[in-house]
């Protein structure tokens, strides 16, 4: 498994900020690595490896790692990790990210597991190391839902129309900043999943962003999910069985983490929504995409404050305004 982490560049890049910290506009200067850095030391607990606090605070040259009790603070000058023994969740800039495994305990350390160092905190902090940089200059918009498959029921109205004419604008915004963009339907039509990602499959040099509102049963629940695709081996956020098998959309595991990290963050940010955390997910429409992909759904249409929100025009395009500048920000981060 550390295979997958270059043992190379040691330090948080520079655009780890472009894609965590929109709020500062301040970079880190990318330090030098040294030769006395650490290697990754591997812990086996329960068959499974993982990598000590310590380990992570020398590996990435963070400034400080603060132990309060379960709770770790690795801090950066413009970078913030918090984690804490038992708990899945991964705070990086107060962004919330759902862990894969929760971070386990041994001998006064608190350990994360490979998988997740090298799926999710990794392709986070050192964006520009990802192995393979994509290069794109088109999104494929894939508006969920549509004709007959409504989505979800919302105190104003039907999901399967705030994603069209989300998508809309969407495609408006990301025109203005010169991406090409491709809609998987711009019309209240209905598509299977799999006809969705045949479509997307066909189009090169492009990411895919699907665009979706929420609901739930209870009224209260409210805020915004970013979706990427669980890694092999491991649980999707929300339960079911790990699946051993490798999927197609696997092949941009880091890709489609910094994306969804990107348009995450900046819609936390920039709306000021409940951040109900970036999670895993092996939905059909991110399983056999070819191309980093993620899943982004904008608030609860059974949510009254919310619901309000979401059918104002204003809010909606606010909202396409900010993904967009996000994908600048991912293409960014990403390019060589
Ligand atoms: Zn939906």
């Amino acid at each position: 498994m550390t295979a997958h982490l270059s043992s190379q560049a040691r330090s948080i890049t520079a655009r780890a900020l472009l894609i965590v910290a929109v709020v500062s506009c301040q970079v880190i200067p990318p330090t030098v690595p040294t030769a006395s850095a650490k290697e990754w030391q591997l812990v086996k607990i329960n068959g499974r490896d993982y990598i000590s606090d310590q380990n992570v605070r020398d590996f990435y040259r963070f400034d400080n790692l603060v132990k309060s009790g379960d709770e770790r603070l690795f801090k950066h000058r413009t970078l913030v990790m918090r984690w804490k023994t038992g708990s899945q969740a991964v705070h990086i800039n107060n962004i919330l990210f759902n862990l894969s495994y929760p971070i386990a305990e041994r001998g006064g350390k608190a350990l994360i597991s490979t998988i997740d160092l090298a799926k999710l905190v990794d392709p986070v902090l050192r964006p520009s190391y990802i192995k393979k940089p994509i290069r794109f200059n088109t999104v494929v918009i894939d508006a969920g839902h549509g004709a007959h498959d409504s989505g979800a029921k919302g105190i104003y109205g039907y999901e399967k129309n705030y994603n069209l004419d989300m998508s809309l604008r969407l495609k408006a915004a990301l025109e203005k900043r010169g991406f090409k963009t491709r809609m998987t339907r711009t019309t209240d039509t209905f598509l299977s999943l799999s006809q969705r990602v045949a479509f997307a499959n066909r189009v090169d040099n492009a990411i895919f962003i699907s665009i979706h509102f929420n609901s739930s049963g209870s009224r209260r629940a409210a805020g915004i999910e970013t979706y990427a695709l669980a890694p092999q081996s491991t649980s999707s956020t929300n339960g079911g069985s790990s699946w051993s098998s490798f999927l197609n959309g696997n092949v941009h595991d880091a890709e489609n983490i910094a994306l969804a990290t990107s348009v995450h963050a900046h819609v936390i940010h920039e709306l000021k929504s409940t951040d109900r955390g970036i999670k895993r997910a092996r939905f059909n429409v991110l399983r056999g995409i070819n191309k980093p992909a993620i899943l982004f759904e904008g608030g609860f249409v059974t949510n009254s404050t919310e619901a309000k929100r979401i059918k104002s025009e204003a809010y909606r395009d606010k909202l396409a305004d900010t993904i967009a500048n996000a994908v600048v920000k991912f293409q960014r981060a990403v390019g060589k």
